[in-house]
C-alpha cells in the first residue's frame, strides 16, 4: 500500500465471511431504556427535568472543578459523602454516591441478586427496574398497581417468594405520581422478611407535600433491610451531571460500593452536589413553585375529563389507555413533548407556568379536536 507523506495509510478490511463475536443469548429479552425525546423548538415536558438551569453558585462550582479535570476524581466521593452525612444527619459509612441513582439501582441489584433471583416492583413504575434486573441475570417480577395509580403494597408483599431478594418501592411513583404514606410503608415493611432488601426510590422526595410522608433515609437507618435512593437530577436540577446517593445499613452500603464502575462519579458532579447542598433553601424554594403548578395543571386536566392521580412529584399522569399515543402525537404537533407509555398513559412534567400553559392549550385542543 502506498502512503503519501503526512497521510495515514488506508487499510481496507475484507472478509469473505463475516462473523459476529458471541454475546449473551438473552439480550433480545432486555428492552432498551427509552429516554424522553428532545425536539428543537418544542417545550420538553418528557423527562421530569427542571426548567431552570443550575443556580449561579452551583454553576461556579462546576466551572472551578473544570480546571482540575486532568486529575481523576476522588474514587469514594469523600467530600460529597461527608457533606451528605452532615446534611442528612447520618454517618458517612451509611452513604454511598453513584453516577445517578439509576446506577445505584443497578449496583444494588448486582450486589444482592444471584442469577435467577427475583426483583419485585409495582408496575407501571420506573422503566429501568426490569432492564437492570435482567442485566444482572435476575428475574423481574412486576406487580400491577391499583386502578388509581397507587402501588399495591399488599400485593407486592404477597408476591414475595423464596427467590425474592430485592423490592423497589418507587415513592412518589414514576410515572403515576402518588406517594406511599408512612403508615402504609410501615405495615408493608413489617410483612417483608428481613432477608429481602427493600429499596425506597425517592427520586422525587423533595416534591412531596403529603400528610404522612415517608422519610426513606430515616427508614434506612431504622431497619436492617431498607435502603433509600435519592438524586441530584430532579429537584436539584443536575440531570446532565449524573450524581445520586444511597443510604442504608453500613454492610449493605459496602456491598453496593463494590459494584461501582470506578471513578464514575465525576469530579464536576461531586463539586456540584456539594454546592447544591450548600445553597440551602434556594433550591427548596424552586420546588414550591413546581408544587403550586402541579396543583393548577392537575385541576385543569381533571376539568378536561382526565382522571389524573394525585401527584407528589414534578409530573402528572394521564391514564389515557389506548388514546395515549394519539394524545402524545397531538401534543407533539403543538410543539409540546410529553412522555408516552403506549396503551397505558402519558406522563407530563410540570415545567414553568408558560410551558404548562402550552401543555394545557394542547390538551384543550385535543378535546375539541383542533
Ligand atoms: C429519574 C429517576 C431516577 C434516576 O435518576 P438519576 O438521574 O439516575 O439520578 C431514579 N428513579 C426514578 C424513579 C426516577 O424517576
Amino acid at each position: 500500500m502506498r502512503k503519501t507523506a503526512g497521510q495515514p495509510a488506508v487499510i481496507r478490511w475484507s472478509y469473505s465471511v463475516r462473523m459476529s463475536p458471541d454475546v449473551r443469548t438473552d439480550l433480545d429479552a432486555i428492552p432498551s431504556y427509552v429516554p424522553g425525546a428532545t425536539v428543537p423548538g418544542a417545550v420538553k415536558l418528557a423527562s421530569n427535568e427542571t426548567t431552570a438551569g443550575p443556580l449561579p453558585s452551583v454553576a461556579a462550582a462546576i466551572a472551578d472543578a473544570a480546571a482540575g479535570v486532568n486529575r481523576y476524581p476522588d474514587i469514594t466521593a469523600g467530600a460529597l459523602v461527608s457533606r451528605l452525612s452532615e446534611f442528612l444527619g447520618i454517618p458517612s459509612r451509611n452513604i454511598t454516591a453513584g453516577c445517578g441513582s439509576v446506577a445505584l439501582c443497578q449496583q444494588l441489584v448486582q450486589a444482592v441478586c444471584a442469577p435467577g433471583d427475583e426483583v419485585l416492583y409495582g408496575w407501571r413504575s420506573f422503566e429501568a427496574y426490569p432492564i437492570i434486573a435482567r442485566i444482572a441475570h435476575a428475574v423481574p417480577v412486576p406487580v400491577p398497581n391499583r386502578a388509581d395509580g397507587t402501588l399495591d403494597l399488599d400485593a407486592i408483599a404477597d408476591a414475595v417468594t423464596g427467590r425474592t431478594r430485592l423490592i423497589f418501592v418507587c415513592t412518589p411513583n414514576n410515572p403515576t405520581g402518588p406517594a406511599v404514606s408512612h403508615a402504609e410503608l410501615t405495615a408493608f415493611l413489617d410483612r417483608v422478611p428481613e432477608r429481602v432488601t427493600v429499596a425506597l426510590d425517592e427520586a422525587y422526595y423533595e416534591y412531596v407535600r403529603s400528610e404522612d410522608p415517608v422519610d426513606g433515609v430515616a427508614e434506612s437507618m431504622a431497619r436492617p433491610n431498607v435502603v433509600a435512593l435519592r438524586t441530584f437530577s430532579k429537584a436539584y436540577g443536575l440531570a446532565g451531571l449524573r450524581v445520586g446517593y444511597l443510604t442504608g445499613p453500613a454492610d449493605l452500603i459496602t456491598s453496593v460500593g463494590k459494584m461501582v464502575v470506578p471513578f464514575s462519579v465525576s469530579s464536576l458532579a461531586q463539586a456540584a452536589g456539594i454546592a447544591c447542598l450548600d445553597a440551602g433553601d434556594e433550591l427548596r424554594a424552586r420546588t414550591d413553585a413546581v408544587v403550586a403548578e402541579r396543583t393548577r395543571v392537575r385541576d385543569a386536566l381533571i376539568d378536561l375529563g382526565h382522571a389524573v392521580p394525585e401527584s407528589q412529584a414534578n409530573f402528572v399522569w394521564l391514564p389515557l389507555g389506548d388514546a395515549a399515543a394519539e394524545f402524545d402525537s397531538h401534543c407533539r404537533g403543538h410543539l409540546v413533548v410529553t412522555r408516552c407509555f403506549a396503551g397505558h398513559g402519558v406522563r407530563v412534567t410540570i415545567g414553568d407556568p408558560v410551558e404548562n400553559d402550552r401543555l394545557l392549550d394542547a390538551a384543550r385542543a385535543f378535546v375539541t379536536g383542533t
